[in-house]
């Protein structure tokens, strides 16, 4: 069943253009990979997709609902309650601790502070993190801290986990261990992942691939990949 779905879009950076008539579907509990050389729009259609930019043209629809015409406040909305993030700099919140930046998505939800707190050191302690979770972003490892960014963008339990170059910091056995985890998690939760990257062995993890090129997404694989 499909769950996020875009059509035509189009969008430009004043005269860069970035995206050119992308269409994409992205299936109900599947891991979709984004996959494409440097500056193709991977990253500018997963912004659209995730609600975070609005297409000059095209239509996005996410589980029955038209995203591209939503109003700022409805796509805020849309993202705290039904997305997650991670990026390819953790970009934790360098003054608060482990567990205070995994807690923020259930604060921002409106969990008060002793539960929120309770479930980010249990998500940290799947993640293999017991122990960390007082620690700044400065006290931990670059894997550490990006499992610290997984279990923040998984805490609030989203619909959609979308991952833009995850280990693309990381050297490649720690980005295997944070791909192993993002993956395994996801299928335990049911979350649906649109993982963005360039490296093949990344995208191995997927059970989909597509191509962006010049702003397109240009081709469909095989069913699976990985
Ligand atoms: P990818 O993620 O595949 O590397 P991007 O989506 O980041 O590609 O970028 C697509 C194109 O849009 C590139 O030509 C890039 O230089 C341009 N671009 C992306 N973001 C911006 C921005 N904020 N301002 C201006 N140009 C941008
Ligand atoms: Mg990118």
């Amino acid at each position: 069943m499909t769950l996020l779905e875009a059509h035509d879009l189009h969008l430009s950076f004043g005269s860069t253009p970035a995206l050119r008539g992308a269409d994409i579907t992205v299936r109900e509990g599947e891991i979709l990979a984004v996959m494409g050389p440097s500056g193709s729009g991977k990253s500018t259609l997963l912004h659209c997709l995730a609600g975070i930019l609005v297409p000059g043209q095209g239509e996005i629809h996410f589980d029955g609902r038209r995203v591209d015409t939503m109003s700022e406040t409805e796509r805020s909305s849309l993202r705290r309650d039904r997305f997650g993030f991670v990026f390819q700099f953790g970009q934790l919140v360098p003054e608060l601790s482990a567990e205070e930046n995994v807690a923020l998505p259930l604060l921002l939800a409106g969990v008060r502070r002793s539960k929120a707190l309770t479930e980010a050191r249990a998500w940290l302690g799947r993640l293999g993190l017991d122990g960390l979770g007082a620690r700044t972003s400065g006290e931990l490892s670059g894997g550490q801290a990006q499992r610290v960014a997984l279990a923040r963008g998984l805490v609030a339990r989203p619909r959609v986990l979308f991952a833009d170059e995850p280990t693309g910091a990381l050297d490649s056995l720690t980005g295997e261990q944070v791909m192993d985890l993002m993956v395994g998690s996801a299928r335990d939760e049911g979350t649906t992942v649109v993982l963005v990257t360039h490296e093949p062995r990344v995208a191995a993890y997927a059970d989909r691939e597509v191509i962006v090129r010049d702003g397109k997404v240009l081709a469909l694989t095989a069913e699976a990949v990985g």
